[in-house]
């Protein structure tokens, strides 16, 4: 299996500016530090809290947040370090789901028009092939030809979704990174969208980076999930083996407050003290601290690094310290 994303000591800090000259009084380190690698043909779910950074991570690797440090090697080439004109051109190849599709679609455009609107941009001017192109990729993702013809306010949530990934899918990308893309989703219609995301991969051999807050769509989903909290990984590995044996305290918390498929496997629930700490100020040491119910005193001064449990399993704890 080979590597087609990977991102190494991604940041992205945003600048924090206060008295009357407005100037720069620090930094919310919204992606500090984060570093993970994705295989062609996968899914990588990204999880964790609102707030830790993992849509900034995403709209970072695309360059829709301008990174302030770290590379994206994407296809060995390094997104970071691309151009506008270039990254542009590089779209073809990584696109975007958004969690609201009705935000992220102009409604006074037909929706066969929202979906091929990439595609002169890309060397695609015919009329007759553009409409080619349209319909397959409607039909690809449950809609029709005369579906298109409306405009976005006379479909249902569930289907504007299906236009995000058609218009998502319209240049055969390799890589989709969907944010949050079923969360304002009513459950029943979370599984249509889902199944149709991996119907899509088996297809066209996509890989995907699927970022959400809720644990039980990423696990449905994920070969392998990464944990983010505070702007950090945590934990990153297997998803199986992640669920079914959490190392981080606060993997572990957040798992215990989802029902168990085994009862008979016991799992005590973990209830989190307190608020997730400002990014603008986080703690010195491990920034779980202090929520953790394990923090040694060691905790509150030494950031914990990434350990490698395995090849394919990481943790960043001071409990897992191998020296
Ligand atoms: Fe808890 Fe310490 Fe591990 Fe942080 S490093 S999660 S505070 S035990
Ligand atoms: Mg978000």
């Amino acid at each position: 299996q080979a590597t087609l994303l990977e991102v190494k000591n991604l940041k992205k800090y945003f600048e924090i500016r206060g008295g009357l000259l407005q100037r720069v009084t620090g930094y919310v380190k919204a992606v500090d530090d984060v570093s993970f690698a994705v295989q062609r043909g996968e899914t990588l779910g990204i999880v964790g809290e609102s707030g830790c950074g993992k849509s900034t991570t995403g709209r970072t690797i695309l360059r829709l947040l301008e990174p302030t440090a770290g590379q994206v090697m994407f296809d060995k080439i390094d997104l970071a370090k691309l151009s506008r004109e270039e990254m542009r051109r590089k779209r073809k190849d990584i696109q975007m789901v958004f969690q609201d599709p009705y935000a992220s679609l102009n409604p006074r455009m037909a929706v066969a028009d929202i979906i091929g609107e990439a595609l002169p941009a890309h060397g695609v001017t015919d009329g007759a092939e553009i409409r080619r192109r349209v319909n397959e990729t409607l039909e690809l993702c449950g809609l029709t030809a005369e579906q298109g013809q409306r405009y976005p306010h006379e479909f249902s949530g569930g289907q504007r979704q299906r236009v995000g990934i058609a218009r998502a899918l319209i240049l055969r990308p390799k890589l989709i990174i969907a944010d949050e893309p079923v969360s304002a989703l009513d459950v029943s219609i979370q599984a249509q969208i889902i199944n149709l995301l991996q119907d899509l991969q088996v297809q066209f051999g996509l890989t995907y980076v699927f970022i959400s807050h809720d644990l039980s769509v990423v696990r449905h989903i994920s070969n392998r999930v990464g944990v983010m909290y505070l702007g950090r990984l945590v934990e990153i590995g297997f998803a199986e083996e992640l669920y079914e044996n959490p190392r981080h305290p606060y993997t572990q918390a957040l798992l215990s407050s989802i029902p168990r498929t085994d009862p008979l496997a016991k799992r005590e629930r973990v209830i989190l003290q307190g608020d997730v700490p400002s990014p603008a100020n986080p703690p010195p040491g491990c920034a779980f601290a202090p929520r953790c119910p394990k923090a040694m005193e060691v905790c509150k001064t030494v950031r914990p690094e990434m350990t490698e449990l395995s090849k394919s399993y990481q943790v960043a704890c001071h409990l897992f310290r191998t020296e």
